[in-house]
């Protein structure tokens, strides 16, 4: 018998609540435990959807990230959030809440810090894309250089897992020893989470600054999307790749990027964007140890921009094929090369 979680278990929450044994759900805001049946209800959608590869629902750890979803009387105070069934929220606001709330979503990370993200609606639509382009900017992204774009500048890649790890290591290890289930076991949980944290935050931070910078300087971001799954198999890379996250940059440049009404083009990751000599278009055979090499027309590219030019030339393409008015050209701006 097939289970649908939204169908089959939301009416069951009604009966539990009348249960002595679950009786303790009704001192709860009833539509985050409904919330909890939709997710749960979308997870095995994305299971049994053959496309997605997505694995099997786990249930959570109790020490791993939480998170509560509220939508109805929900209230942001001046120094406080308002949630159903609790008094309000002691809470330091980041910033000033524009419109109406919508939601309010609680989260609680594994180093035991709350966060509050709110949702509200300003009225303001997201603004329209850019029809004409004069600026684009190909980007290539790489281990060694993070980001290098079309215009030959590079971005170094700041390896935040090599720098973290000797110190990480240290404290999983003394975690690692800790009595299961004992008072100092959580305390050295505790640090490591910690330590994690600090380490997804200066590469947020980083990932954050460098995607801004550059919708904000273009009209127009070309990238590269990349099958990391496979790249991670590569044990001598898989580390730096974890570590670079690509997936979560790319992800920020295509939300700031609808924010702002610009265009983010994501190229075919066939597309041979590093053995192709941009000047000429010949495909060349380069090794992964090739950082700088010669065409057999001439010219001398450096690996990492060329592909950012042609990934630049082949997304340029696909815009004018959108029907959008490009002048924007994939040529080099600034030779670094030549
Ligand atoms: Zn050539």
């Amino acid at each position: 018998m097939c289970i649908k979680p939204k169908k089959d278990l939301k009416p069951l929450l009604a009966l539990a609540k009348r249960t002595r044994k679950y009786g303790w759900l009704k001192n709860f805001d009833s539509i985050s435990l409904q919330q909890a049946i939709i997710n749960l209800d979308k997870a095995f959608d994305n299971f049994l959807n053959p496309k997605l590869k997505t694995k099997h629902p786990k249930f959570k750890s109790r020490r791993g990230r939480q998170t509560s979803y509220h939508c109805i009387g929900v209230k942001v105070l001046s120094d406080a959030v308002k949630i159903p069934k609790l008094g309000p929220i002691k809470a330091k606001l980041h910033r000033e809440i524009k419109g109406k709330v919508k939601s309010i979503t609680i989260s609680c990370n594994a180093s035991g810090k709350f966060f509050a993200s709110i949702l509200s609606d300003d009225n303001q639509g997201t603004p329209e894309t850019c029809r004409s382009i004069d600026t684009a900017i190909g980007i290539d992204l790489g281990i060694l250089h993070f980001a290098t774009d079309s215009n030959g500048c590079k971005t170094d890649n700041p390896r935040f897992l090599l720098r973290a790890e000797r110190n990480l290591k240290r404290k999983m290890k003394a975690l690692s020893r800790k009595k299961v289930g004992g008072k100092n076991r959580n305390k050295s949980r505790l640090i490591v989470a910690k330590c994690y944290e600090k380490l997804t935050n200066t590469r947020e931070d980083f990932q954050h600054k460098l995607s801004r910078k550059l919708i904000d300087e273009n009209q127009a971001v070309i990238v590269e999307t990349l099958e990391t799954a496979n790249m991670l198999r590569n044990y001598r890379l898989s580390k730096h790749i974890a570590d670079a996250v690509w997936s979560g940059f790319i992800e920020k440049l295509a939300y700031k990027a609808n924010q702002s009404g610009k265009h983010l083009v994501k190229v075919d990751r066939f597309f041979a964007s590093t053995k192709t000599c941009h000047s000429c278009g010949k495909k060349s055979f380069i090794s992964l140890n090739d950082r700088v090499w010669t065409c057999n027309c001439g010219i001398t590219h450096d690996r990492d921009t060329n592909a950012a030019i042609n990934i630049l030339k082949q997304g340029l393409i696909m815009l004018k094929a959108e029907g959008h008015s490009v002048s924007a050209c994939g040529c080099l701006h600034k030779t670094s090369e030549s």
